[in-house]
């Protein structure tokens, strides 16, 4: 493709499910910059820290520039032709479910498109899964219980014109930013409208919230079906809408009153007071909105959860209405893309089912393919017990890393380790999961990338190139054609550009499909290239003009509401609005579901485990790590812990703590904090080997997966929190990576001139052995070094020339050294002797400020500036944003400033 250099080119975030728009520039010198697209109607402008951040995630360091077979240079012809006669060779020895692709929701659509299609249509297994599956598996199969399709009703504008907002499990603040500040931002023009939070943790989330609701750990299922009998018990049902639109509603009262209102507070952990506030806002305000994300969908009761919601809205008609309906919103920025190809396992092809032989023969048919899967292939937890136990014997995993994300995260490398043909496509040369593929295949990545994905609210937006592809890396899309074309697939897989696979796409999506299915967007079959590079984002349903379904304008006899190709007026689209759904009486399902409470907890593991993200990280930071910026908010992996079982269990804050499960363990930072619910311990789930010494957390979930969606349970398992007896903590900044860091527990981050290190080891050592191990005994410079052996302190710091290299400070204690200052001082010139001797000392000169904790990544605003301002009289968020510009770019740190705001207070007034 050409790159157009001096053009503002409009893309989408790599990120999360909000889906926002991106406009990206290369300058004549190189340098990229990215800003929010005001006319996206995702964010309107608007990135939160992660999206501000692009331009410093696409350099080369680290890319997989060339294809690799052992860990040896080739060149694609090879290495296509390995992984095509070996597939071919699998498939013909074992049968085609002896091969496996494992695929990612940072796939583009067009690159779904083409893996499902090789999969399912041409080796015909469904051997196809997605790391979607650990994100909303439960949403989908809740969706397809309730309405017979896989369809998110509402849109975006529906948290705008809400009066009752119900966040249930969903950190949007960190998780979905944008979407955060689209409601805090309607809240502060309708001061009436609410917001109710259901989080067993007090995240930041919880600084719009009128209500939040500390839930035991999958306490939801009780919650919701507690709602539902109360909706009953007091007057408050939609009845003419059950009984014109839905089924199973008896059934599905009878069930939810199984337990009075004592019976869900026990089964919930909330007092009863609580529940019927919160019942009482939920039944008197029709304009109600349920978001729901991982804390509803990662769970053996996900499906349930999520349609214990979806219950609740049919039975007050809340469903594809202007600021009413249950809302899933996915974690990965392509996870729906990904669903509307059928990139699970359980799905065909634009939303078609496999167990529906009609489906299976017009998908057949208009692949014109030899075959087609026939029964449900293996979902992530069951496709890697496969290759654990050799049924699957060729495995290609695809722009993801399962070595870190996937539950029982050793026993998943153990079988990728042991699988005899493992093939990996990725941008990185260097994942924990890459490190095992027989052949490595370099991926293009975000900016080099061409194609399309889909958002939260149906969305299709564009993905654009505007950087050259780097070395050898090619689209994905490309490969899986060119390893199709070498099965002997040529002809099905002649694409020559992602507009072709769009083009077949959106044909098959309208291919006798006369309304009987939800995805259609007929309206770009056989798009042109011109067209598609054109593409503005849209919602699905786009169906083709002259569609049978499709009433008179402004009428509503039809199922979805609104449509671009006819109404171009209309920005934003609804299903179910008129009460028509895709079960096969047209009617909604009630689903019976009685309440249940889910304690994980055993004498041996007293706590439950809960895993989730951070603001400023992504999934396994091979993106979001290589930026200064955002590595510094939150530098090392932790644990919150509530300050009563802290005390309980020894640990004091900064400790080192080994949080251990059935399936293994890791070392973390405890972060003792009362915003944490008592019995609980949360961990994030982003550092990997990469990062720090042992901190994978999925290696501790168990593989117990929800029985209808095999979506597995990441936020309730049974651990123990110990803490670890340091005889030495350490702190490092190094202006290059280390080549191996030998300590029981580390966590490296980049920072802006290199690179800073947390260290604790479990003995003492050599301490000038050890720094020489980390930064070289041999490297040239000036060395300062001063040891106190009987206090246990050791200081080094190493200079070239005027600039520092390294240095490193241990102590018995956690060090107390400023994070922010020493940082800096990689920067820093340090011709003055007196500086050095302050560098060995730790201690700031006398003219240094230390920022405290980064709070805000944007203007690298710390935490201590923030408390300063609030004493000098800056007492609104606003106020720190004139004085600081804290909070002013993206607003993802706006909560984290407020928190400041009100603890200063507090202190004041003590
Ligand atoms: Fe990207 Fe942030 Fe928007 Fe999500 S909210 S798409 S991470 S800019």
């Amino acid at each position: 493709m050409k790159i157009d250099a001096a053009r503002e080119v409009r893309t989408t975030c790599p990120y999360c499910g909000v889906g926002c728009g991106v406009l990206a520039k290369v300058a004549a010198n190189g340098e990229v910059t990215v800003r929010g697209d005001p006319d996206h109607p995702a964010n309107f402008g608007r990135l939160c820290s992660k999206g501000s951040a692009l331009a410093e995630t696409i350099d080369l360091d680290g890319r997989l520039l060339h294809p690799e077979i052992h860990g040896r240079r080739t060149d694609w012809d090879e290495a296509l032709d390995l992984v095509a006669s070996t597939f071919s060779r699998t498939i013909a020895e074992h049968g085609p479910d002896a091969v496996a692709f494992y695929v990612s929701g940072q796939l583009l659509t067009e690159d779904y498109y083409v893996a499902n299609k090789l999969m399912k249509g041409f080796i015909g297994s469904a051997n196809i899964d997605t790391n979607s599956r650990l994100c909303m598996a439960s949403s989908v199969a809740g969706h397809r219980r309730a309405f017979g399709s896989d369809t998110v009703p509402g849109c975006y504008d529906d948290l705008e014109l809400a009066d009752l907002i119900v966040l249930v499990g969903s950190n949007l603040a960190w998780c979905h930013p944008v979407l955060y500040q689209r409601i805090a931002a309607a809240r502060e023009k309708r001061p009436d409208m609410k917001v109710v939070l259901v989080d067993p943790r007090r995240t930041m989330t919880s600084d719009i919230a009128d209500m939040h609701l500390a839930i035991a750990p999958d306490g939801d299922v009780a919650l919701f079906t507690g709602l539902l009998a109360y909706l009953g018990q007091h007057n408050a049902l939609d009845r003419t809408y059950i009984t014109a639109h839905t089924t199973g509603f008896g059934q599905a009262l009878f069930a939810a009153s199984a337990l009075d209102l004592a019976g869900i507070a026990a089964a919930t952990g909330l007092g009863e007071d609580e529940l019927v506030s919160f019942y009482s806002l939920f039944a008197a305000t029709a304009k109600t909105v349920t978001v729901y994300s991982q804390g509803v969908n990662q769970s053996s009761s996900g499906t349930d959860k999520v349609n214990a919601i979806i219950n609740c809205h049919l039975a007050t008609g809340r469903v594809g209405k202007p600021g009413a309906g249950p809302f899933s919103v996915t974690g990965q920025p392509n996870a729906m893309g990904g669903r509307e190809v059928g990139g699970l396992a359980n799905m065909l092809a634009a939303h078609m089912e496999i167990e529906n032989p009609e489906h299976r023969d017009r998908v057949q048919r208009f692949w014109s393919a030899p075959t087609v899967a026939e029964k449900p292939g293996l979902k992530a937890v069951e496709m890697f017990r496969a290759v654990a136990d050799g049924r699957i014997k060729a495995l290609w995993i695809m722009a993801t890393n399962p070595v870190d994300s996937m539950p029982d995260a050793d026993a998943v490398e153990a079988a990728i380790k042991a699988c005899p043909f493992v093939v990996v496509s990725d941008v990185l040369a260097k994942t924990d999961t890459v490190r095992h593929a027989h052949v490595r295949l370099p991926a293009a990545a975000w900016g080099e990338k061409d194609g399309s994905v889909t958002n939260s609210e149906r969305r299709i937006s564009r993905q654009r190139a505007f950087l050259a592809t780097p070395g050898e890396a090619r689209a994905d899309w490309w490969i899986i054609a060119e390893v199709a074309k070498r099965m002997g697939f040529a002809e099905a897989f002649s694409h020559a550009s992602p507009a072709d696979i769009f083009a077949e796409h959106a044909a098959l999506s309208a291919f006798e499909n006369d309304g009987a299915r939800d995805f259609d967007i007929g309206a770009y079959g056989g798009v042109d290239a011109e067209t598609y590079d054109a593409l503005a984002p849209f919602q699905w349903p786009a169906l083709s003009p002259g569609t049978p379904l499709w009433p008179a304008e402004g009428e509503m006899a039809g199922r979805p509401e609104g449509g671009a190709w006819r109404r171009p007026e209309v920005k934003s689209s609804r299903f179910f609005a008129n009460g028509s759904f895709y079960t096969p009486d047209g009617r909604a399902k009630f689903i019976a579901i009685r309440p249940t409470a889910q304690t994980r907890a055993s004498p041996e593991y007293p706590l439950v485990l809960n895993t989730g993200r951070v603001r400023d990280h992504w999934h396994t930071m091979t993106r979001t790590g290589k930026s200064p910026r955002l590595s510094q908010h939150l530098a090392e992996p932790f644990a919150e812990i509530h300050p009563a079982d802290a005390q309980h269990f020894g640990i004091g804050d900064a400790d080192i703590v080994r949080v251990s499960t059935e399936h293994g363990e890791v070392l973390v930072r405890a972060l003792v904090t009362a915003r944490q619910r008592r019995g609980s311990v949360f961990v994030p789930m982003h550092w990997t080997d990469q990062f720090s010494a042992r901190a994978r957390i999925d290696a501790l979930v168990a593989p117990v997966t929800d029985a209808i969606s095999g979506q597995p349970a990441s936020k309730n398992v049974a651990a123990r929190v110990e803490r670890f007896a340091a005889a030495a903590f350490g702190f490092a900044v190094l202006a290059e990576r280390p080549a191996s860091i030998d300590a029981d527990y580390w966590s490296l981050a980049r920072c802006a001139a290199g690179w800073r290190l947390e260290l604790a080891l479990e003995a003492d050592r050599d301490w000038p052995d050890f720094a020489a191990s980390l930064f070289g005994a041999d490297a040239p410079g000036e060395t300062l070094a001063y040891h106190d052996v009987a206090g246990g302190h050791y200081r080094f710091a190493r200079f070239a020339g005027s600039r520092l290299t390294g240095a490193l400070y241990l102590a018995p204690s956690p060090v107390a050294v400023s994070r922010g200052w020493a940082v800096e001082q990689l920067s820093a010139d340090h011709a003055d002797r007196r500086g050095r001797l302050a560098i060995v000392a730790g201690r700031p000169g006398g003219n240094s400020v230390d920022r405290g904790a980064v709070v805000c990544s944007c203007f690298g605003v710390g935490a201590n500036q923030i408390a300063e301002a609030v004493r000098g009289g800056c007492v609104s968020v606003e106020a720190i944003g004139a004085t600081l510009h804290a909070g002013t770019n993206c607003g993802s740190c706006r909560a984290e400033i407020r928190t400041i705001i009100e603890a200063r207070r507090l202190h004041a007034a003590e």
